[in-house]
């Protein structure tokens, strides 16, 4: 049997926080229990930042506590600095994710410090974890490159995957936050990372210039198993106005099933939560062919 592959929902996150439209918590607790229901058993549910800063995401202790209710799900959720983070293991938070940014523009607009500076502050959260059951990874943010900078140095994200290891994440989340990534690219610097570090390893694509389906080939060739994706393509890209977001989930999920890796979701089930979501949200355009054509009639569900 082959490997089986682990496919996290961000929508709820990195989706929602490009919508203005604020989704009520009651909705978002639904679409976890659905979302639960098809097969998923990581989802990123939230983000803790400051509620001034995104409203969306100001009730995230609340989908915290209710996504901790559902059942055979291990919740995660996004945090930047050291306030978040702590927020994040009050609410109970069973996985969480810190992000610094390999660019150094892009970790001062997001965080306003350099780099080296969010690798403290990483040490920091560790530190406050203390020996709490919560698994705390990184995404090392624009890895592939940067808008704000351009060119990212590969050297430099290897580097930092292995202090981030030093430091004690548990996995490392290599992100394409831009969409800058390209295959050759994917598969050199995966490979080029795991051999440096030992915990294991994810992907994080954006569609943004329609290579995220061949990144996510190139990362699994490279021996990833773990991705991020989001329902509907939802979200976008802060830098390009209109361009659409992360990989959509259920392309990513056919893609990997086609190719022989279980993931144990239920596409159909996953296609019909698609369209609740289009329905919840009347104002985003989704993104993604599956949720068009639906899958190929040869298609057989490895579940
Ligand atoms: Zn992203």
């Amino acid at each position: 049997m082959a490997e089986s592959v682990s496919i996290q929902e961000v929508g709820l996150r990195d989706g929602l926080q490009m919508v203005k439209h604020t989704l009520p918590t009651v909705t978002k607790t639904e679409w976890i229990a659905a979302q639960a229901a098809v097969g998923f058993r990581a989802i990123e549910v939230t983000s803790f930042v400051p509620p001034a800063l995104l409203p969306q995401f100001a009730d995230a202790a609340e989908v915290m506590a209710a996504a901790n209710k559902t059942p055979n799900l291990t919740a995660a959720a996004l945090a930047l600095n050291l306030k978040g983070a702590v927020n994040a293991l009050a609410a109970g938070s069973p996985k969480l994710t810190f992000v610094l940014s390999a660019s150094e523009a892009h970790n001062h607009s997001n965080v306003r410090c350099d780099t080296d500076v969010s690798l403290g502050v990483f040490s920091d959260v560790i530190a406050h974890a203390g020996d709490t059951d919560t698994q705390i990874g990184v995404a090392i943010a624009t890895s592939f490159g940067c808008s704000l900078q351009g060119d990212v140095s590969e050297d430099r994200v290897v580097e930092l995957a292995q202090l981030l290891e030093q430091a004690g994440a548990r996995k490392i989340t290599l992100a394409d936050t831009v969409g800058y990534a390209n295959p050759a690219q994917v598969k050199r610097l995966f490979n080029r990372v795991a051999q440096m570090v030992k915990i294991p390893l994810a992907a994080h694509f954006h569609d943004t210039r329609g290579m995220g389906l061949a990144n996510v080939v190139a990362a699994l060739d490279a021996g990833v198993r773990s991705f991020d994706a989001s329902l509907g393509g939802l979200g976008g890209c802060p830098f390009a106005p209109g361009a659409s977001g992360n990989i959509a989930t259920e392309d990513c999920v056919y893609l990997i099933e086609s190719m022989g890796f279980p993931t144990g979701i239920d596409l159909d089930g996953l296609l019909d939560l698609r369209h609740q979501l289009a329905d919840w949200l009347p104002d985003e355009t989704l993104s993604g062919r599956l949720g068009v054509a639906g899958p190929a009639r040869t298609f057989q569900s490895l579940n």
